[in-house]
């Protein structure tokens, strides 16, 4: 029997409506060469056209609608010019990290043959990590409050909060990756000779589940000398473990580091399954290059491999990441990679590659 994958296609605002038909291109030759087959749901919210039609970012029911689907596979969302950030981010993307507990968030970064890279001297292939940020708890909370606002005395509170069971699965998690990578190399960003409660605890917790992984080594840096070395010595790090704030800034150092942001590809994932995991690039709307078939879709389409690989065909994430890999030795190259093509003829390249 064909194995069938279930997926909502959600190509949002912007550049996302113009990477987004790559992706599936790219996924329609790899269903067909890997024999597998794909049930693919269009859906036309979360997105700003559909909030300046209907007055909110998505259906009442959207989860309904969602229900049964494998995965999510994401464009990008917000125009700023006709409806602010924290409507359209917190009116979807947000909300489905939320809602569908995708607790970690995973973003590849590797320096490819072909593409310039804004540190001196790297050579292809001599960076390649894999950051796994924590999504849903820690720095970012609206926990805290103003005291004395207006008047001398004014104090702000911020509260994190880590809780036992989320820093655990996402170190847990880490370790696994880190297992599963020839280097068995775990970098765990810290702040504990800074953050006195907080980050120690982690450190601690860190150190118990590691023992549970004797194979995979072990570095508890510290986030400032962390991403001093990211720049420095980007070639140190393998998988790389930080808490939402930390993650957050790393996974966008890291792909600074390896060339331009039309590469960067992520997955917000549930890994039990319970619900539908997320995957979309780094990317957002690029407003200023949208309407032009100009957009990279390599972020798009390495996101849409990384799905695949989530939904158990390996075979055919590997063949994708190879398609790009050749592509961005021989070409063809959008402006970002310094050429003249577009959009299209990138994908077609990548398609054909496959
Ligand atoms: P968000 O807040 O959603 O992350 P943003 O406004 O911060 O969005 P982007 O939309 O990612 O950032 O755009 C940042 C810059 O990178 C813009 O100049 C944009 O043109 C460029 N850019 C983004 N994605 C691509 C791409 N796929 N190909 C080429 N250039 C891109
Ligand atoms: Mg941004």
């Amino acid at each position: 029997m064909t194995r069938t994958h279930r997926i909502a296609v959600i190509p949002g605002d912007g550049i996302g409506q113009e990477v987004m038909p790559e992706a599936l291109r790219t996924l329609r030759s790899a269903a067909q060469r890997f024999g597998f087959a794909l049930d693919l749901r269009e859906i036309p919210w979360a997105s700003c056209d559909w909030y300046q039609a209907h007055g909110e970012m998505m259906p009442a029911d959207w989860k309904a609608q969602l229900q049964g689907v494998d995965a999510i596979l994401f464009g990008a969302v917000g125009w700023p010019a006709t409806v602010p950030d924290h409507i359209s981010l917190w009116g979807s993307l947000l909300k489905f990290r939320r809602e569908f507990d995708q607790y970690i968030n995973l973003r590849p970064a590797r320096l490819f043959e072909g593409v310039p890279c804004p540190l001196a001297n790297r050579r292809p292939g001599e960076i390649d990590m894999l950051i796994v940020r924590e999504n849903t708890e820690g720095e970012y909370t609206k926990l805290g409050g103003i005291m004395f606002e207006g008047t001398e005395r004014e104090i702000v509170i911020q509260e994190s909060v880590f809780s036992r069971v989320g820093s655990e699965r996402v170190l847990r998690y880490a370790f696994e990756q880190a297992m599963h990578r020839p280097r068995r190399h775990l970098t765990v960003a810290t702040k504990s000779n800074g953050i006195a409660i907080s980050m120690p605890w982690w450190d601690a917790l860190a150190e118990r589940i590691g023992a549970e992984y004797p194979q995979v080594t072990v570095d508890k840096q510290h986030i400032d000398i962390l991403s001093a070395r990211f720049v420095l010595q980007p070639q140190r790090f393998d998988v790389v473990v930080a808490t939402n704030l930390f993650g957050d800034i790393l996974s966008d150092l890291g792909p600074a580091c390896t060339g331009t942001i039309g590469l960067a590809p992520s997955a917000n994932l549930n890994p039990e399954r319970r619900f539908p995991s997320l995957f979309e690039p780094v990317h957002g709307s690029a407003p200023d290059i949208f309407g032009r078939n100009i957009a990279n879709p390599i972020a798009m389409v390495w996101s849409a491999a990384l799905m695949l690989d989530f939904l158990g065909e390996r075979a055919a994430h590997d063949a994708i990441v190879a398609a790009i890999e050749a592509v961005l030795r021989n070409g063809p190259r959008t402006p970002d990679l310094g050429g003249a093509a577009s959009t299209t003829a990138l994908g077609e390249a990548i398609a054909a590659a496959l």
